[in-house]
């Protein structure tokens, strides 16, 4: 079958204060438009389109890598992540993330905002307006109840789903930022504003993150001890190339004398959000509902500690209880979930070698 675009008008502003202006004079029918490879897939399935789209590709401000004079590495939401995979740069887990995100071709115009602010998946979902018509549509387009989970428990009562969707967020980017610590900059009609990624990601598969209307991520920023951390990010999908992740697990470490001073894992592709285990327990976030993932729980002691097999298995085994994937993308859940603990072991096994 052929899915045509949709008509839209397109605007191409200069600037990030032009893009925000022609924001406000089309608030609730726009949507930002970067690379473009995971919006106009969407039109075309009919998702959610929008009949204005404003190009971020000429905005200047929102490109280049440049590092501040106290150590902290500024990513311009506008880099394409074939420049991010090149990059010498940024620390080596962002570029090998960089380098799992679709295909060649598609990192040619894929952006770190698009990829950020990427929608989440789900079978349900990403299908032609047809199919998804066949079915009676759903909560995150045109429908009104979920067929991942159809039922839930309100109040004692077990009651029609019409409240939670848990479509998963498949960024590989997001969850090695995560662990990075990195901050982001949006800018809007209500001005300026920084917040950890970790902070900004939250919700449920529709609302996601904590984006006000009309905001354009600027950047992205990693603080100074991130350019010193083991990283590496390790990816399941069913293919090697072209597949979404179905489970990705990033981890930033430090150690100092064979002892763990930083151990952050971000796991991604198994909630509605990238989901963060800082085993330092500074920054920890309760899980919304009892359908998320809640990885302050049961969180082994690791800082100060050996980083030797034993422990390895600990943090390995406490990430694969952790995680819940739902089946809505490729691969059973029960699978996804065994492999967040083999992925986040061999990572670990890989990093203590230094
Ligand atoms: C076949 C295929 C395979 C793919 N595989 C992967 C994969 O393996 N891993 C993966 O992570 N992704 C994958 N993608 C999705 C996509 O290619 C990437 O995530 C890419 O980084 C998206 O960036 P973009 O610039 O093209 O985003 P766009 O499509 O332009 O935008 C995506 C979303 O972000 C918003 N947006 C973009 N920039 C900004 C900004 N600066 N401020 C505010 N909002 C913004 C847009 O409004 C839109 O909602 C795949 C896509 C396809 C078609
Ligand atoms: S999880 Fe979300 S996208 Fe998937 S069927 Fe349920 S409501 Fe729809």
């Amino acid at each position: 079958m052929t899915m045509l675009l949709p008509t839209f008008e397109l605007h191409q502003p200069a600037t990030v204060s032009e893009a925000i202006a022609l924001a406000k004079t089309h608030a609730g029918d726009f949507d930002y438009l970067a690379g473009g490879t995971d919006l106009l897939p969407n039109y075309k399935c009919g998702l959610n389109t929008r009949g204005h789209v404003i190009s971020l590709a000429k905005v200047a401000e929102l490109r280049g890598v440049t590092r501040e004079a106290d150590g902290r590495l500024v990513i311009g939401a506008g880099v394409l992540l074939k420049e991010l995979e090149a990059s010498r740069e940024v620390p080596a887990g962002l570029a090998e993330a960089a380098s799992r995100v679709a295909s060649p071709l598609l990192r040619e115009s894929g952006t770190v905002g698009g990829n950020l602010m990427l929608d989440n998946r789900c079978h349900f979902f990403n299908q032609s307006y047809f199919w998804r018509r066949s079915l009676g549509y759903c909560l995150k387009a045109d429908g009104d109840r979920c067929h991942v989970v159809p039922q839930i428990n309100d109040n004692g009562k077990t009651v029609l789903n019409n409240k939670i969707c848990v479509a998963t967020h498949s960024s590989d980017l997001a969850p090695m930022l995560v662990a990075l610590g990195a901050e982001m900059t949006l800018a809007g009609p209500e001005g300026t504003r920084t917040l950890k990624l970790n902070e900004f990601y939250g919700g449920d598969g529709i609302r996601r993150n904590q984006r006000k209307a009309g905001e354009v991520l600027v950047r992205v920023t990693l603080p100074a001890w991130a350019g010193k951390a083991r990283t590496g990010y390790s990816k399941l999908a069913p293919r090697q190339s072209v597949d979404f992740s179905v489970a990705g697990v990033a981890a930033a470490l430090q150690v100092d004398g064979g002892a763990v001073k930083v151990l952050r894992i971000g796991l991604g592709s198994v909630d509605t959000t990238p989901v963060l285990f800082d085993y330092s327990r500074q920054e920890v976030r309760a899980a919304a509902n009892y359908l998320n993932v809640d990885p302050g729980k049961n969180m082994p002691e690791v800082i100060d500690r050996k980083l030797d097999d034993v422990l390895i298995e600990a943090v390995a085994k406490h990430v694969q209880t952790q995680a819940q994937p739902k089946l809505n993308v490729p691969m059973a859940p029960d699978y996804r979930k065994k492999m967040c603990g083999v992925l986040t072991r061999r990572l670990l096994q890989q990093l203590a070698k230094g």
